[in-house]
């Protein structure tokens, strides 16, 4: 598996598949202040794609054209901020999406673990490092470590969506999960509209 890292949109010659996971680094948790910094995908074979935005520059038509393929089913790990995120920044809502932690919400009820880290040491039996979860990733040149890291968050969500879907399938829960990620892009629309701390269902 090679890294292959681009500037503000793909190229064109790049087929990922029907199935691709998508993870994004930002300058922070606050879409509306902290600017959209690069967009991960793998297709679950070959290689993984980095696409690095420079401030400013949010065109990436050919990005745009796969986020938004109805043919090809985004993987997520929390969805709801990565489409928050893109949305912002990118102007477009991904989808159709599966979210890797509302997966294993609905599937693993005996745990309140369920980070990227948590599902990839209990489901596959992989460690993978979050040290540079918080880097600066506004940064002109990537490091090594940050490339390797931002693959990493990207690379295991396809195995993941197997454990899970099989998880789902055994407690009854595959159509609560589609239907939950079926909202997720209105989830992250209401978190950019103002609602983000509020959930509209309480009493
Ligand atoms: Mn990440």
């Amino acid at each position: 598996m090679m890294i292959h890292l681009h500037k503000n949109d793909l190229p064109g010659n790049i087929s990922l598949g029907p199935s691709v996971a998508v993870d994004t680094e930002t300058m922070g948790l606050h879409p509306g202040r902290d600017r959209l910094c690069l967009v991960q995908l793998y297709g679950g074979a070959g290689d993984a794609h980095l696409v690095q935005f420079e401030p400013g520059r949010y065109d990436a038509p050919r990005l745009k054209a796969l986020l938004t393929d109805l043919q090809v089913t985004k993987l997520f790990h929390f969805a709801r901020f990565d489409l928050a995120a893109i949305m912002a920044y990118l102007g477009i809502m991904p989808g159709p999406v599966y979210c890797t932690k509302i997966a294993s919400k609905l599937s693993r009820t005996f745990t309140d673990r369920h980070g990227l880290k948590d599902l990839t040491r209990d489901l596959l039996g992989v460690e993978i490092s979050k040290q540079q979860q918080n880097s600066d990733w506004g940064a002109a040149d990537l490091t090594p470590e940050q490339k390797d890291y931002a693959a990493s968050d990207v690379l295991h969500l396809h195995a993941l969506k197997e454990k899970l879907d099989a998880l789902l399938a055994r407690e009854g829960r595959l159509e609560l999960a589609e239907a939950c990620f079926n909202f997720l892009p209105v989830r992250a629309a209401l978190d950019l509209a103002g609602w983000a701390e509020t959930d509209i269902f309480e009493h």
